[in-house]
């Protein structure tokens, strides 16, 4: 039985304000069964205070250890700081700031070794899914990363966010993304049987909460990467009770 995970990616958005109020919300939540996570812009991690009803992550993390790395931040730094898991591979990231599959591949690393969890993020766009690419671009990624180091799956998340859902208000039908998840679980199963079946798979991608409970429902989507919906701490709330 999968653990649901419920993220909150709130990008470059936010403050320290809607840090104390997004907390307050969630810390009225009846306890479940469901895992609530947010990643805020890192500078915002020590605003939230500690709590069992949430844990905190990053949205990005230096491939190396430490040195002449101006503007980076390490594994070891983000963990020190309270973040339990560290977002890889989002496409804002891959499309931006040139986070190459051999890059995710080295951060997925050095999140593992600090003890972290990763959120490895793999999808295709807009002219990729009209040209029926779907799956062969993401067995490509996720080859890139879990081919030569199957010990990772174990350890990770995999978010599948569809480029063309993100941001759009247009999210993948329920039958979409579960067609994608299920893809996803059975070619990682190459890897590590076992660890492919136990691997949680969010999606991710115009989640809000009048769309989360049909995609939750699908039998191989374990959860949600929530962006602009989580910078509404009610709406978050509500997305974290569907699951
Ligand atoms: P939206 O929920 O704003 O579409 O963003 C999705 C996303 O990129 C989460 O990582």
């Amino acid at each position: 039985q999968r653990r649901p995970l419920i993220a909150a990616n709130w990008k470059m958005n936010g403050s320290c304000e809607l840090a104390v109020q997004c907390c307050e919300t969630l810390s009225q939540l009846p306890a479940s069964n469901t895992e609530i996570l947010i990643c805020p812009p890192v500078i915002f991690l020590n605003d939230f205070p500690k709590s069992d009803r949430y844990q905190l992550g990053a949205q990005n993390v230096s491939s190396e250890v430490s040195g002449a790395f101006t503007g980076e931040i390490s594994a070891d730094m983000l963990a020190a700081a309270g973040a339990s898991y560290v977002i890889i591979g989002h496409s804002e990231r891959r499309a931006l700031f040139g986070d190459t599959d051999t890059l995710v591949l080295a951060k997925t690393k050095r999140a593992i070794a600090a003890k972290m969890t990763p959120i490895v993020c793999f999808g295709e766009t807009l002219t990729e899914r009209q040209q029926e690419k779907t799956m062969q671009v993401l067995a490509q990624h996720l080859d890139a990363v879990y081919a030569a180091h199957p010990e990772l799956l174990q350890h990770s998340v995999i978010a599948y966010e569809p480029i063309w859902a993100i941001g759009t208000g247009e999210t993948a039908s329920p039958a979409q993304a579960q067609a994608v998840h299920a893809f996803i679980r059975t070619y990682l199963k190459k890897y590590d049987d076992a660890a492919a079946s136990k691997v949680r798979i969010i999606y991710g991608g115009s989640v809000n909460a009048e769309n989360c409970a049909a995609l939750f429902a699908q039998p191989d989507i374990d959860g949600g990467l929530v962006g602009g919906a989580s910078l509404k701490p009610a709406e978050f709330a509500a997305i974290c009770l569907s699951a």
